[in-house]
C-alpha cells in the first residue's frame, strides 16, 4: 500500500468583522509564539521539534494561557522547520541576518484544533473558543470528497486581510494498492518533447519547453533591467511583476497534463511505466559541461527530473507501478543489432551502422528503455533483426521502415485527458497516424 497525499486550498466565505477580528488577534499571538521559538531554536542550535517542545512547552503555556494548548505543539513544529532551514543556510554562509525573519505566517492546526463540520464548514479552536467557518467548496474539492479521499488531521490556515477570508490548506490522503502490470509503457523525456511508446507505437508529445523557457528568460531579463534602473536592485515592485510572469505555474501545468495522459493510458492498459533512472545530480552534471549560458539555463529549467516526479506522483495515485532503468546509451544503440546508430550533425534521425535501417532518436530511446525493463538492466544481447518479441507480439522492425513516431502538437494534446481522445481527434483532422 502506498500513501498518497494532495493539498487542496479552499477559501472561507467573507467573514463578519467581529469574527475576523478574533482571527487577527489569534494570528498575532501565534506569530509571536513562533517568533520567540524560532529565535530560541536558532540561538541554541536546536533542530528537533521534540527537543524544542520539551524545553519551551511550559513557558509558552504560561505566556499564552488563553490559547488552546495544542497550538504550542504546532507552533513548535512550525518554528523547528523554520529554524532547521535557517541553520542550514547559515552553515552554507547564505544567511543574510542572525535570525530568520518570520514574515509570512500560516497557522498550523492538528486534529485537536480543527474539525470538519459537514462538507461545507469547519470548526477552528481559538482563544475565544471554537469558531465555525463556512467554506466555499469548489470542483476540485468535491472531486476528492467524491472519490473517497480522507482528510488528514493536519491543516494550515492563512488570513487574507483584504477580503476578510481564511485560506485553508487541506490535505487529502488515500491508500492505493499497486496493480501487477501486464505490459509496459516507456517514457523518454527530452527538452522539447516527451516520447512514449505503447504496444509498439511511439508517440511524441511536443512540449516546446525550449521556446517557453527562452521566452520567459528574455521577458524576465527585460523586467529586471527596467526595474533595476528605476527602483534599484531589491525593489518590491520588481519582485511582484516577476511573480506575475507565473513561469513556474505554466510549466507545471504542462507537466501535469502530459503526466495525466501517460498515467491514465498505463492505468487503462494495466501497464507499468518505464522511466530513465536519473541521478540526483544528473541535470547539474549536464549543466557543468555546457559553456553556453543560455543553454545551461534552458536545461536547468526544463529539469527532466521534474517531469518524472510529476509522473511518479500521478502514478502513485492510480497504483501504476514505475520501473527505473539505466539511461546509458538508450538513444545511441540499435535495439535490433546492438551496434551504434550514426546521427549526422545534430539530426534526430540516424542510421544503424550494421543493418542500415533508419531510426528516430526518441523512438530508439523508447525501445531501449523497454528492452532494458524486460531483460534487466545493463546491455542486452543482440537479437536477430525483426524478431524481437514483446508481450508475445513481434515488434515491427523492418529494415526499410523509418521508425517515425507520431508527433502530437501541444495545441492538441493539452486539451485532452487521455491518449484515446487525443488520437481520435488526431485522425479527425486528417493527420497521418
Ligand atoms: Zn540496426
Amino acid at each position: 500500500m502506498i500513501r498518497v497525499a494532495r493539498t487542496v486550498i479552499v477559501k472561507s466565505v467573507k467573514l463578519p468583522r467581529k469574527v475576523f477580528r478574533v482571527f487577527v488577534e489569534f494570528e498575532c499571538m501565534y506569530r509571536n509564539m513562533v517568533e520567540q521559538l524560532v529565535i530560541y531554536a536558532v540561538k541554541s542550535n536546536i533542530r528537533s521539534f521534540t527537543r524544542l517542545k520539551a524545553l519551551k512547552y511550559r513557558e509558552m503555556r504560561s505566556l499564552y494561557p488563553q490559547l488552546p494548548s495544542h497550538y504550542v505543539y504546532t507552533a513548535c513544529q512550525d518554528a523547528s522547520t523554520r529554524a532547521k532551514s535557517f541553520l542550514r543556510l547559515k552553515k552554507l554562509g547564505l544567511a543574510e541576518s542572525d535570525y530568520p525573519e518570520v514574515r509570512r505566517i500560516s497557522i498550523w492546526v492538528d486534529d485537536h484544533l480543527w474539525k470538519p463540520s459537514g462538507y461545507t464548514s469547519i470548526r477552528i479552536a481559538t482563544h475565544k473558543g471554537w469558531v465555525t467557518i463556512e467554506i466555499e467548496p469548489h470542483r476540485q474539492y468535491w472531486r476528492y470528497i467524491n472519490r473517497e479521499w480522507k482528510l488528514a488531521s493536519e491543516a494550515k490556515v492563512k488570513l487574507n486581510k483584504r477580503n476578510r477570508q481564511l485560506i485553508i490548506y487541506l490535505t487529502f490522503v488515500r491508500e492505493v494498492e499497486e496493480f501487477r502490470s501486464r505490459g509496459y509503457l516507456a517514457v523518454d523525456v527530452n527538452e522539447n518533447n516527451i516520447a512514449i511508446m505503447v504496444d509498439g507505437i511511439p508517440y511524441l508529445f511536443e512540449t516546446n519547453t525550449e521556446k517557453l523557457i527562452l521566452g520567459y528568460h528574455y521577458r524576465r531579463k527585460k523586467v529586471q533591467e527596467k526595474y533595476d534602473k528605476l527602483y534599484g536592485k531589491k525593489s518590491r515592485s520588481k519582485k511582484k511583476i516577476l511573480r506575475k510572469l507565473k513561469e513556474k505555474e505554466k510549466k507545471l501545468d504542462i507537466k501535469w497534463k502530459v503526466a495525466n495522459i501517460i498515467v491514465k493510458t498505463a492505468y487503462e492498459k494495466q501497464y507499468a511505466i518505464i522511466l530513465e533512472k536519473l541521478g540526483k545530480k544528473s541535470t547539474n552534471n549536464m549543466i557543468a559541461r555546457i559553456k553556453n549560458k543560455q543553454l545551461r539555463h534552458r536545461i536547468f529549467q526544463t529539469s527532466f527530473r521534474g517531469i518524472q516526479k510529476v509522473i511518479e506522483e500521478k502514478a502513485k495515485e492510480y497504483g501504476v507501478p514505475v520501473i527505473y532503468v539505466n539511461p546509458k546509451n538508450t538513444s545511441r544503440i540499435c535495439p535490433v543489432h546492438n551496434v551504434s546508430i550514426i546521427y549526422s550533425n545534430g539530426s534526430r534521425i540516424g542510421r544503424c551502422s550494421k543493418g542500415g535501417e533508419i531510426w528516430h532518436r526518441d523512438v530508439v530511446a523508447c525501445w531501449n528503455l523497454l528492452l532494458k525493463a524486460i531483460w534487466g538492466d545493463g546491455s542486452h544481447a543482440p537479437s536477430p533483426a525483426g524478431s524481437i518479441l514483446v508481450d508475445g507480439s513481434p515488434v515491427p522492425l523492418g529494415s526499410t521502415a523509418t521508425h517515425e513516431p507520431i508527433g502530437i502538437p501541444k495545441s492538441i494534446w493539452a486539451r485532452w485527458n487521455s491518449l484515446d481522445v487525443t488520437m481520435n481527434l488526431y485522425k479527425m483532422i486528417g493527420m497521418p497516424t
